[in-house]
Protein backbone atom coordinates (compact mmCIF):
# COMPACT_ATOMS: atom_id res chain seq x y z
CA UNK A 1 0.00 0.00 0.00
CA UNK A 2 0.76 3.01 -0.73
CA UNK A 3 1.46 6.13 1.44
CA UNK A 4 1.22 9.88 1.23
CA UNK A 5 4.30 11.52 0.71
CA UNK A 6 5.18 8.44 -1.24
CA UNK A 7 7.48 8.78 -4.68
CA UNK A 8 7.76 6.35 -7.61
CA UNK A 9 10.04 8.04 -10.12
CA UNK A 10 9.86 6.47 -13.63
CA UNK A 11 12.50 7.19 -17.10
CA UNK A 12 11.40 7.29 -20.43
CA UNK A 13 13.52 7.58 -23.36
CA UNK A 14 13.39 10.00 -26.18
CA UNK A 15 13.38 9.14 -29.92
CA UNK A 16 14.60 9.36 -33.22
CA UNK A 17 12.87 7.95 -36.54
CA UNK A 18 15.44 6.11 -38.48
CA UNK A 19 13.13 5.93 -41.11
CA UNK A 20 9.82 7.97 -41.62
CA UNK A 21 7.59 7.48 -44.62
CA UNK A 22 4.50 9.94 -44.95
CA UNK A 23 1.65 8.51 -46.60
CA UNK A 24 -2.06 10.01 -47.96
CA UNK A 25 -4.05 12.48 -45.88
CA UNK A 26 -6.83 10.09 -43.88
CA UNK A 27 -9.87 11.36 -43.41
CA UNK A 28 -9.44 11.41 -40.01
CA UNK A 29 -7.01 14.60 -40.61
CA UNK A 30 -3.66 12.06 -40.06
CA UNK A 31 -1.13 11.09 -42.34
CA UNK A 32 -0.42 7.52 -42.50
CA UNK A 33 2.74 7.01 -41.53
CA UNK A 34 5.94 3.78 -41.53
CA UNK A 35 7.81 4.52 -39.14
CA UNK A 36 11.16 2.83 -37.46
CA UNK A 37 11.74 4.24 -34.19
CA UNK A 38 15.26 3.95 -32.06
CA UNK A 39 14.69 5.07 -28.56
CA UNK A 40 18.12 6.89 -27.47
CA UNK A 41 19.98 8.11 -24.16
CA UNK A 42 18.07 10.62 -23.96
CA UNK A 43 15.44 9.81 -20.66
CA UNK A 44 12.94 12.19 -19.44
CA UNK A 45 12.15 11.52 -16.07
CA UNK A 46 8.96 11.62 -14.11
CA UNK A 47 8.49 11.48 -10.26
CA UNK A 48 4.97 10.91 -8.87
CA UNK A 49 4.30 11.57 -5.45
CA UNK A 50 1.15 10.61 -3.43
CA UNK A 51 -0.45 13.93 -1.68
CA UNK A 52 -0.32 14.17 2.03
CA UNK A 53 -4.25 14.24 3.25
CA UNK A 54 -6.55 16.44 2.36
CA UNK A 55 -4.96 17.32 -0.74
CA UNK A 56 -6.46 16.35 -3.70
CA UNK A 57 -6.26 16.25 -7.35
CA UNK A 58 -2.96 16.35 -10.04
CA UNK A 59 -0.19 19.41 -10.33
CA UNK A 60 2.54 19.31 -12.10
CA UNK A 61 5.89 21.20 -12.01
CA UNK A 62 8.71 21.11 -14.85
CA UNK A 63 12.47 21.75 -14.62
CA UNK A 64 15.39 21.18 -17.51
CA UNK A 65 15.99 21.82 -20.76
CA UNK A 66 12.24 23.95 -22.14
CA UNK A 67 10.65 23.74 -18.72
CA UNK A 68 9.48 27.20 -19.77
CA UNK A 69 7.80 26.24 -22.70
CA UNK A 70 6.30 23.63 -21.30
CA UNK A 71 2.47 23.51 -20.81
CA UNK A 72 1.54 23.55 -16.68
CA UNK A 73 -2.07 23.12 -17.44
CA UNK A 74 -4.60 19.71 -18.31
CA UNK A 75 -2.37 20.08 -21.86
CA UNK A 76 0.06 18.80 -20.23
CA UNK A 77 1.11 15.31 -21.91
CA UNK A 78 2.39 14.04 -18.41
CA UNK A 79 -0.96 15.10 -16.63
CA UNK A 80 -3.22 13.85 -19.36
CA UNK A 81 -1.79 10.79 -18.81
CA UNK A 82 -2.48 10.76 -15.40
CA UNK A 83 -6.13 11.84 -15.63
CA UNK A 84 -6.36 9.17 -18.18
CA UNK A 85 -5.51 5.82 -16.25
CA UNK A 86 -7.50 7.32 -13.02
CA UNK A 87 -10.31 7.22 -15.26
CA UNK A 88 -9.81 3.84 -16.31
CA UNK A 89 -8.64 2.37 -13.14
CA UNK A 90 -11.25 4.07 -11.61
CA UNK A 91 -9.29 5.56 -8.64
CA UNK A 92 -8.76 9.42 -7.47
CA UNK A 93 -6.43 11.27 -9.53
CA UNK A 94 -4.49 12.18 -6.86
CA UNK A 95 -0.83 12.82 -7.53
CA UNK A 96 1.65 15.53 -7.68
CA UNK A 97 3.92 15.48 -10.84
CA UNK A 98 7.29 16.43 -11.08
CA UNK A 99 9.19 16.34 -14.60
CA UNK A 100 12.62 16.20 -15.52
CA UNK A 101 13.29 17.32 -19.40
CA UNK A 102 16.25 16.76 -21.12
CA UNK A 103 14.29 16.27 -24.66
CA UNK A 104 13.88 19.24 -26.60
CA UNK A 105 10.29 21.03 -26.52
CA UNK A 106 8.78 20.35 -30.04
CA UNK A 107 11.90 18.73 -30.54
CA UNK A 108 11.00 15.94 -32.88
CA UNK A 109 12.20 13.54 -30.37
CA UNK A 110 8.79 12.52 -28.33
CA UNK A 111 9.59 14.45 -25.43
CA UNK A 112 6.25 15.22 -24.28
CA UNK A 113 5.33 10.96 -25.34
CA UNK A 114 8.44 10.02 -23.25
CA UNK A 115 6.48 12.03 -20.10
CA UNK A 116 3.32 10.74 -20.76
CA UNK A 117 4.75 7.35 -20.91
CA UNK A 118 6.34 8.16 -17.83
CA UNK A 119 3.41 9.35 -15.85
CA UNK A 120 1.76 6.13 -17.09
CA UNK A 121 3.50 3.73 -15.53
CA UNK A 122 4.73 6.42 -12.11
CA UNK A 123 1.16 6.83 -11.62
CA UNK A 124 0.62 2.93 -12.24
CA UNK A 125 3.03 2.07 -9.73
CA UNK A 126 2.17 4.67 -7.02
CA UNK A 127 -1.72 3.82 -7.15
CA UNK A 128 -1.26 0.13 -7.29
CA UNK A 129 -3.71 -0.08 -10.35
CA UNK A 130 -2.15 -3.16 -11.64
CA UNK A 131 -2.50 -2.13 -15.52
CA UNK A 132 -0.62 -4.47 -17.66
CA UNK A 133 1.93 -3.69 -20.12
CA UNK A 134 -0.64 -4.22 -22.81
CA UNK A 135 -3.23 -1.80 -21.22
CA UNK A 136 -0.41 1.00 -20.32
CA UNK A 137 0.63 0.85 -24.80
CA UNK A 138 -3.04 1.22 -25.27
CA UNK A 139 -3.45 4.30 -22.89
CA UNK A 140 -0.48 5.44 -24.70
CA UNK A 141 -1.98 5.30 -27.97
CA UNK A 142 -4.82 7.54 -27.01
CA UNK A 143 -2.40 10.07 -25.56
CA UNK A 144 -0.04 10.46 -28.82
CA UNK A 145 1.26 8.26 -31.53
CA UNK A 146 4.69 8.38 -30.31
CA UNK A 147 3.54 7.42 -26.44
CA UNK A 148 3.42 3.39 -27.08
CA UNK A 149 6.94 3.45 -28.72
CA UNK A 150 8.18 5.59 -25.19
CA UNK A 151 6.70 2.85 -23.01
CA UNK A 152 8.62 -0.29 -25.57
CA UNK A 153 11.90 1.25 -26.13
CA UNK A 154 14.29 -0.48 -28.33
CA UNK A 155 14.04 -0.32 -31.82
CA UNK A 156 10.30 -0.61 -33.82
CA UNK A 157 8.33 -0.36 -36.58
CA UNK A 158 5.38 1.61 -35.71
CA UNK A 159 2.29 1.80 -38.15
CA UNK A 160 -1.26 3.91 -38.56
CA UNK A 161 -0.29 6.74 -36.94
CA UNK A 162 3.05 5.47 -35.93
CA UNK A 163 1.09 3.81 -32.46
CA UNK A 164 0.57 -0.02 -34.04
CA UNK A 165 4.15 -1.42 -32.96
CA UNK A 166 6.45 -4.41 -33.76
CA UNK A 167 10.37 -4.84 -32.16
CA UNK A 168 12.51 -4.83 -35.04
CA UNK A 169 15.82 -7.32 -34.69
CA UNK A 170 19.06 -6.27 -34.20
CA UNK A 171 22.59 -5.85 -32.82
CA UNK A 172 24.90 -3.45 -31.44
CA UNK A 173 24.63 0.13 -30.06
CA UNK A 174 24.89 2.90 -32.81
CA UNK A 175 26.36 6.62 -31.89
CA UNK A 176 24.23 9.71 -33.00
CA UNK A 177 25.49 13.13 -32.27
CA UNK A 178 22.22 15.04 -31.84
CA UNK A 179 21.85 19.13 -33.09
CA UNK A 180 19.62 20.82 -31.08
CA UNK A 181 17.81 23.53 -31.55
CA UNK A 182 16.90 26.56 -29.73
CA UNK A 183 13.05 26.92 -30.94
CA UNK A 184 11.33 23.76 -31.74
CA UNK A 185 9.10 23.40 -34.94
CA UNK A 186 5.07 22.68 -34.99
CA UNK A 187 4.58 19.10 -36.62
CA UNK A 188 1.21 19.87 -37.80
CA UNK A 189 3.22 22.94 -39.58
CA UNK A 190 5.64 20.65 -41.08
CA UNK A 191 3.17 17.89 -41.90
CA UNK A 192 1.48 20.91 -44.18
CA UNK A 193 4.38 22.27 -45.59
CA UNK A 194 5.53 18.46 -46.52
CA UNK A 195 1.59 18.38 -48.21
CA UNK A 196 2.54 21.59 -50.15
CA UNK A 197 5.47 20.35 -51.59
CA UNK A 198 3.82 17.33 -52.59
CA UNK A 199 0.98 19.04 -54.09
CA UNK A 200 3.89 21.22 -56.01
CA UNK A 201 5.51 18.34 -57.31
CA UNK A 202 7.47 16.60 -55.49
CA UNK A 203 6.84 12.64 -55.77
CA UNK A 204 4.53 10.80 -53.46
CA UNK A 205 5.14 7.47 -52.93
CA UNK A 206 3.01 4.32 -52.11
CA UNK A 207 3.57 3.16 -48.60
CA UNK A 208 5.10 -0.37 -48.17
CA UNK A 209 4.25 -1.17 -44.75
CA UNK A 210 7.41 -2.51 -43.34
CA UNK A 211 10.86 -1.79 -42.54
CA UNK A 212 12.40 -1.06 -45.28
CA UNK A 213 14.85 -3.66 -46.45
CA UNK A 214 18.29 -1.84 -46.52
CA UNK A 215 17.64 -0.72 -42.80
CA UNK A 216 16.26 -3.71 -41.88
CA UNK A 217 19.80 -5.46 -42.76
CA UNK A 218 21.65 -2.84 -40.88
CA UNK A 219 19.84 -3.14 -38.09
CA UNK A 220 20.07 -7.34 -38.09
CA UNK A 221 23.72 -7.22 -38.91
CA UNK A 222 24.46 -4.04 -36.33
CA UNK A 223 26.39 -2.46 -39.09
CA UNK A 224 26.25 1.69 -38.71
CA UNK A 225 28.28 1.94 -42.09
CA UNK A 226 25.21 0.48 -43.94
CA UNK A 227 22.95 2.20 -41.58
CA UNK A 228 24.10 5.47 -42.54
CA UNK A 229 22.58 5.51 -46.36
CA UNK A 230 19.86 3.47 -45.40
CA UNK A 231 18.17 6.64 -43.04
CA UNK A 232 15.15 8.24 -45.03
CA UNK A 233 12.42 10.93 -43.80
CA UNK A 234 9.88 12.04 -45.89
CA UNK A 235 9.50 14.90 -43.65
CA UNK A 236 12.94 16.44 -43.70
CA UNK A 237 12.34 18.56 -47.11
CA UNK A 238 9.56 20.11 -45.18
CA UNK A 239 11.66 20.83 -42.25
CA UNK A 240 14.63 22.18 -44.26
CA UNK A 241 12.21 24.00 -46.15
CA UNK A 242 10.35 25.88 -43.26
CA UNK A 243 14.08 25.67 -41.65
CA UNK A 244 16.97 26.39 -43.67
CA UNK A 245 20.00 25.84 -41.44
CA UNK A 246 18.95 22.42 -40.71
CA UNK A 247 20.76 21.50 -44.12
CA UNK A 248 24.02 23.10 -43.26
CA UNK A 249 24.13 20.66 -39.76
CA UNK A 250 23.56 17.76 -42.14
CA UNK A 251 26.49 19.29 -44.86
CA UNK A 252 28.64 20.05 -41.61
CA UNK A 253 28.23 15.94 -40.60
CA UNK A 254 28.98 14.80 -44.73
CA UNK A 255 31.65 17.11 -44.30
CA UNK A 256 33.00 15.12 -41.43
CA UNK A 257 32.84 11.74 -42.82
CA UNK A 258 29.87 10.97 -40.61
CA UNK A 259 27.87 7.73 -41.55
CA UNK A 260 24.79 9.39 -42.65
CA UNK A 261 22.17 12.42 -40.87
CA UNK A 262 18.54 12.90 -40.94
CA UNK A 263 16.18 15.31 -39.21
CA UNK A 264 14.37 13.73 -36.40
CA UNK A 265 10.44 13.28 -36.77
CA UNK A 266 9.79 16.66 -37.80
CA UNK A 267 12.84 18.35 -36.73
CA UNK A 268 13.98 20.41 -35.78
CA UNK A 269 16.84 18.14 -34.12
CA UNK A 270 19.03 16.45 -36.81
CA UNK A 271 20.43 13.07 -35.69
CA UNK A 272 23.71 12.42 -37.32
CA UNK A 273 24.76 8.80 -36.65
CA UNK A 274 28.76 8.20 -36.62
CA UNK A 275 31.56 5.55 -36.06
CA UNK A 276 32.30 5.15 -32.76
CA UNK A 277 32.61 7.47 -29.63
CA UNK A 278 35.97 9.48 -30.71
CA UNK A 279 34.33 10.34 -33.80
CA UNK A 280 31.45 11.68 -31.85
CA UNK A 281 33.08 13.84 -29.76
CA UNK A 282 34.96 15.34 -33.02
CA UNK A 283 31.72 15.95 -34.94
CA UNK A 284 30.36 17.43 -31.31
CA UNK A 285 32.95 19.65 -31.31
CA UNK A 286 32.65 21.29 -35.14
CA UNK A 287 28.95 21.25 -34.39
CA UNK A 288 29.41 23.27 -31.40
CA UNK A 289 32.05 25.24 -33.41
CA UNK A 290 30.12 26.01 -36.12
CA UNK A 291 26.93 27.63 -34.24
CA UNK A 292 24.25 25.95 -36.26
CA UNK A 293 23.26 24.48 -32.66
CA UNK A 294 21.37 25.54 -29.55
CA UNK A 295 23.39 22.93 -28.08
CA UNK A 296 24.78 19.14 -29.27
CA UNK A 297 23.98 15.83 -27.58
CA UNK A 298 26.26 12.62 -27.65
CA UNK A 299 23.80 9.25 -27.19
CA UNK A 300 23.98 5.96 -28.12
CA UNK A 301 20.74 4.11 -29.09
CA UNK A 302 19.01 1.85 -28.64
CA UNK A 303 18.04 1.59 -25.26
CA UNK A 304 14.74 0.44 -23.05
CA UNK A 305 11.10 1.76 -22.77
CA UNK A 306 10.12 3.15 -19.43
CA UNK A 307 11.53 2.11 -16.56
CA UNK A 308 11.39 2.64 -12.49
CA UNK A 309 14.58 4.28 -11.28
CA UNK A 310 15.59 4.89 -7.17
CA UNK A 311 14.83 8.50 -6.42
CA UNK A 312 17.82 11.17 -7.32
CA UNK A 313 19.18 12.46 -3.91
CA UNK A 314 16.86 16.13 -3.27
CA UNK A 315 19.52 18.05 -2.64
CA UNK A 316 19.33 21.67 -3.69
CA UNK A 317 22.81 21.43 -4.88
CA UNK A 318 22.22 18.21 -7.01
CA UNK A 319 21.92 19.44 -10.61
CA UNK A 320 18.61 18.09 -11.47
CA UNK A 321 16.84 19.81 -8.59
CA UNK A 322 17.22 23.22 -10.40
CA UNK A 323 14.09 25.60 -9.22
CA UNK A 324 11.11 24.29 -11.35
CA UNK A 325 8.00 25.83 -12.97
CA UNK A 326 5.37 25.39 -11.58
CA UNK A 327 3.19 23.67 -9.95
CA UNK A 328 -0.17 25.78 -10.96
CA UNK A 329 -3.47 24.74 -9.42
CA UNK A 330 -4.62 21.38 -8.55
CA UNK A 331 -5.88 20.08 -12.27
CA UNK A 332 -9.06 17.73 -11.60
P1 LIG B 1 5.91 15.12 -31.71
O1 LIG B 1 6.83 14.81 -32.84
O2 LIG B 1 5.29 13.88 -31.05
O3 LIG B 1 4.96 16.25 -31.94
P2 LIG B 1 7.96 16.62 -30.43
O4 LIG B 1 9.13 15.88 -29.91
O5 LIG B 1 8.17 17.40 -31.69
O6 LIG B 1 6.82 15.58 -30.53
P3 LIG B 1 7.11 17.45 -27.83
O7 LIG B 1 8.19 18.11 -27.07
O8 LIG B 1 6.80 16.05 -27.49
O9 LIG B 1 7.42 17.61 -29.37
O10 LIG B 1 5.79 18.32 -27.65
C1 LIG B 1 5.03 18.89 -28.65
C2 LIG B 1 4.03 19.87 -28.02
O11 LIG B 1 3.28 19.22 -27.00
C3 LIG B 1 4.71 21.05 -27.37
O12 LIG B 1 4.68 22.14 -28.23
C4 LIG B 1 3.92 21.31 -26.10
O13 LIG B 1 3.11 22.44 -26.18
C5 LIG B 1 3.00 20.09 -25.91
N1 LIG B 1 3.28 19.37 -24.65
C6 LIG B 1 2.37 18.84 -23.85
N2 LIG B 1 2.93 18.23 -22.80
C7 LIG B 1 4.25 18.34 -22.92
C8 LIG B 1 5.35 17.91 -22.14
N3 LIG B 1 5.21 17.23 -21.01
N4 LIG B 1 6.59 18.19 -22.60
C9 LIG B 1 6.74 18.88 -23.77
N5 LIG B 1 5.73 19.33 -24.51
C10 LIG B 1 4.48 19.07 -24.12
Amino acid sequence: MTLPGERVVVRAPAKINLALRVGALEDDGYHDVVSVYQAVSVFEEVSATLPRDGVSGVTVSVRGTGAASTPLDSSNLAVRAALLLAERAGVPADVALSIRKTAPVAGGMGGGSADAAAALLACDLLWGTGATREELVEMGAELGADVPFALVGGTALGLGRGDRLTPVLGRGEFHWVLALADEGLSTPAVYRERDRLVAAGAPAEALDPDVPAPLAQALRAGDAAALGPALVNDLQAAACSLRPSLQRVLDLGRDHDALGGLVSGSGPTVAVLVRDRSAALELAVALTASGLASDVRRVTGPVHGARQVDPVPTSPFHPSNTPPTGPIDTIR
